[in-house]
């Protein structure tokens, strides 16, 4: 960072929706020398990694590992399931709803993503939750969901480069009857292959062990703490973002545990507020998406991401803030945001 030489990018406090910051335990491990992925140690640490994404997905079933981001999950999850002139009704709730309503159209799917048509008989239930897993709950046996799709750069911790994908019993069924064209994506050779511990293909075997570690540390911390931690994160942003006058666009009672999205107030320009608190102070935040571009900034609080961070993030947002001429106060915000976390404890 030009203003701050002992600071570089690698020490910013990232505070976005992905990738998220990745513990050093993790690093560590990915830093591994490589192994052959075709030999016995590496069997047993796609073994054991499938078995710890098992309670991730709440599934009884093995989540496959694919070398690709989150997108690349969504695209086996439609390749899988459906043929051209499926019917399918895209429910979408922001920006990467369309990007999957996008994929099945790419496919040759009849798409609709207005009107809501429910109790299709026999309809499959597919689910980005690429950022959503490991943040808020998600029981993917227990809710009768077909496919459902994470990615390794949110609630993970690892760098981008895998998605999981968990296949309900229908799913598999339907896989047979499905005719959308497929290779790389092809889920069939991935269960193939992992009743052997191996990829069809080369994984990224640097970032299996990072998920090893991360598994791990999930494990450690405990899947309930893990989606109250969160919860606790979503109140402290939300709380103290709002004395410092940005209110969330989401009401309460659907707020997300993994991204906090803001009304930027008039008057104020967006891509300045984050130029400010980037430069000047260290903290990166992502702006809005397609209709809300400069209208919002999103606040990613999942995965790796402490209460000290939140209210690192609070207090630096309010001092630039600040900056660019606004009164607000960012110690009131602050005690604001500690004890929204300590209201969830
Ligand atoms: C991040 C994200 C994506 C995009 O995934 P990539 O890893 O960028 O391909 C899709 N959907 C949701 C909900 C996401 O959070």
């Amino acid at each position: 960072m030009a203003s701050d030489p002992v600071q570089s990018a690698e020490d910013m406090i990232l505070l976005i929706p992905g990738p998220t910051p990745v513990p050093g335990r993790v690093l560590r491990a990915q830093s591994r020398r490589m192994i052959n992925h075709r030999c016995p140690a590496f069997h047993e640490l796609l073994q054991r990694v499938t078995a710890g994404l098992k309670p991730c997905f709440r599934t009884a079933g093995d989540p496959l590992l694919l070398t690709a981001s989150g997108t690349g999950g969504l695209e086996a999850a439609l390749v899988n399931t459906l043929s051209p002139g499926d019917r399918v009704l895209a429910v979408s709730t922001g920006a990467f709803g369309k990007r999957f309503a996008d994929i099945a159209a790419a496919y040759g799917a009849e798409v609709s993503r207005l009107d809501v048509e429910w109790g299709l008989p026999g309809a499959l239930v597919l689910v980005d939750a690429i950022s959503g897993l490991l943040a808020t709950a998600l029981e993917h046996d227990a809710w009768g969901l077909d496919v459902t799709v994470a990615g390794s750069q949110k609630a993970f911790m690892i760098p981008p480069g895998l998605s999981f994908v968990a296949m309900s019993d229908r799913a598999w069924e339907a896989s047979k009857r499905a005719r959308m064209p497929r290779f790389y994506f092809d889920l069939e050779p991935a269960r193939t292959s992992l009743a052997k511990g191996e990829n069809p293909w080369t994984p990224a075997v640097s970032l299996v062990y990072a998920l090893d570690e991360a598994l791990a540390m999930i494990a450690e911390e405990g899947h309930e703490a893990m989606l109250a931690r969160h919860l606790r994160l979503r109140d402290g942003v939300r709380a103290g973002c709002r004395v410092l006058g940005l209110e969330p666009l989401a009401a309460d009672s659907c707020a997300s545990p993994a991204v906090t999205a803001l009304r930027v107030p008039d008057g104020l320009d967006e891509p300045q507020v984050r130029a400010r608190l980037r430069g000047r102070y260290g903290v990166e935040i992502a702006g809005g998406q397609g209709h809300l571009k400069g209208k919002i900034v999103r606040i990613g609080h999942l995965g790796w991401v402490s209460e000290t961070n939140v209210l690192q993030g609070v207090a630096l947002l309010g001092q630039a803030l600040r900056d660019l001429g606004r009164p607000v106060d960012p110690a009131a915000a602050v005690a604001a945001a500690e004890a929204a976390t300590r209201g969830n404890a």
